[in-house]
């Protein structure tokens, strides 16, 4: 750890603190034993292991090869054993109840519908598994003292040309489970603003929606998606930092940075992911430390569990032993998601004032109280950098 006092949190406080999560793939966060089981089931012959241990280690690696090709891979895998209503109400439920041990209270996870269609499925059967998995999920939580809500976005693939389909679906399954919609897949060569249709409708439609821009290209990608789009939310994002620039007269932020931060525009950060992908180099060089300090609406996200061998909890623990982190910070994290998400104001007001902040109160409270706890430092940066 960079900075050992003893008020940062501990990782069995990590997790117990409630945390939001806005940026998580349902095909990207399975559990290496489900896979085995559904692919035995449907006679998936193709995974490169059939021991749970081993094939989770194997999606970690192909991550981390640096090889695109490999990383596509993993999600073949992942989508082949997706194509059944079963199988989809089954990683839906597990993926509701891993996040919920794992504490986290409240979490907007995709999926593109198109990509399930390979075994008869309709969409709208696709989502109807979705949804009924996630209920499922939520109440084995329940049923585990755990409390979490799920909503789901819904996916269009950049490169293919459902999108106007996708974003009708997430109109029609509004308030029915899907929360809002997004765009994912290769930026290089598929500009957002192939998407126009399906963004000017959902924006007539009243209804919200993230995309994936500025993770591995740069920000013609984020200016597009924000200013031609309309984008409510940035997936990753990361690549913002190309726009500001620290020397010895202090940080300049230009036009799009002002932009992104003085609207308050969520960047949907994972930090584990962008290492993965060489979008950030280590977790202490990540953006996200400087852009905390510049008080953009930064969020803490997982991206894919599986394939990155992460959880929210993990997330935090890297974030908190490269930068010193304390639970204020978690909670400004944590608020900001929440402040960010997609279900009503009324909703989002709520789950902060009676599930997040009581919740870090409570831990907090409990760092006052351990024996031989230290006082912490009266004017830590985090402290002066609240709000
Ligand atoms: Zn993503």
């Amino acid at each position: 750890m960079q900075n050992p006092t003893p008020h940062l949190p501990t990782a069995e406080q990590i997790r117990r603190a409630p945390k939001v999560l806005l940026h998580d793939h349902l095909d990207g966060g399975l559990r290496p034993g489900t896979i085995v089981d559904i692919a035995r089931a449907t006679g998936y012959d193709a995974l490169p292991e059939t021991d749970p241990d081993k094939l989770g280690r194997w999606f970690r690696e192909a991550a981390d090869s640096g090889s695109l090709e490999r990383y596509l891979e993993t999600f073949t895998h992942t989508c082949a054993v997706m194509q059944t209503y079963d199988a989809l109400v089954r990683v839906a439920a597990e993926c509701a109840e891993d996040l919920a041990a794992d504490g986290v209270v409240y979490a907007e996870v995709r999926y593109a519908p198109e990509q399930h269609l390979e075994g008869g499925l309709t969409l709208e059967q696709v989502v109807e598994a979705v949804n009924e998995g996630f209920r499922e999920g939520e109440r084995r939580a329940r049923e585990g003292d755990n409390r979490i809500r799920v909503g789901a976005l819904l996916t269009a693939m950049r490169h293919a040309a459902r999108s106007q389909e996708i974003a009708e679906l997430a109109n029609r399954y509004r308030d029915r489970g899907v929360v809002g919609f997004d765009i994912a897949g290769a930026e290089a060569g598929y500009p957002p603003t192939r998407h126009l249709d399906a963004f000017d409708y959902l924006k007539r439609e009243n209804n919200h929606f993230t995309i994936h821009a500025g993770e591995a290209f740069g920000l013609p990608s984020i200016w597009q998606a924000l200013q031609w789009c309309g984008a409510d939310r940035l997936g990753h994002g990361v690549r913002i930092i190309d726009d500001i620039t620290v020397d010895d007269e202090g940080v300049h932020l230009g036009r799009l940075a002002s932009y992104v931060r003085d609207k308050r525009v969520p960047l949907e950060m994972c930090p584990s992911s962008n290492l993965q992908t060489g979008a950030a180099t280590s977790y202490r060089d990540h953006p996200i430390g400087l852009l905390r300090r510049l008080h953009f609406r930064v969020t803490v996200n997982t991206d894919n569990r599986l394939m990155s061998g992460t959880s929210m909890s993990e997330e935090f623990g890297h974030l908190v032993d490269a930068f010193g982190y304390t639970f204020d910070d978690m909670q400004w994290f944590t608020v900001n998601a929440m402040k960010s998400a997609f279900i009503p104001f009324d909703e989002r007001l709520a789950m902060i004032n009676e599930v997040i902040k009581p919740g870090y109160a409570e831990l907090k409270a409990e760092w006052l109280f351990a024996s031989g706890a230290a006082a912490p430092p009266l004017a830590s940066d985090s402290a002066a950098e609240r709000g």
